[in-house]
């Protein structure tokens, strides 16, 4: 997708502190941390919210949760949240689906 901030960080035409990537994610920092643990888990499929999700999609939305608890128990997060913004209304600024993992 062109002109997608998201797309360039998993092309690596953007760079980002990738922390973790497989066939069908990569997770990264994020740039203004809301928490000591920050990170983005995002699909390589761009998808621009989650309400955009399409049959078939579900097997790769629960991958980044899978991805976001083991990322989470590396970090030694105590607890943690996970937070998908749906819609510029409650704040999504970025329209490529990303899950945010914050933890302490
Ligand atoms: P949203 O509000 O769309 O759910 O969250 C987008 C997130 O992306 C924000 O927490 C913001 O700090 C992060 N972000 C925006 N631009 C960049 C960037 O260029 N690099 C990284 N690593 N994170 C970014
Ligand atoms: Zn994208």
């Amino acid at each position: 997708m062109e002109d997608c901030l998201f797309c360039k960080i998993i092309d690596k035409q953007i760079n980002s502190e990738i922390i973790y990537e497989d066939d069908i994610c990569v997770a990264f920092k994020d740039i203004n941390p809301k928490s000591r643990v920050h990170l983005l888990i995002v699909p390589r499929k761009h998808i621009p919210k989650v309400s955009d999700m399409e049959e078939g999609d579900e097997k790769m939305m629960g991958h980044l949760i899978k991805v976001a608890k083991e990322l989470a128990e590396k970090n030694e997060c105590k607890g943690y949240q996970l937070l998908f913004n749906v819609g510029k209304e409650v704040g999504q600024i970025i329209f490529h689906v990303h899950l945010h993992l914050m933890g302490r």
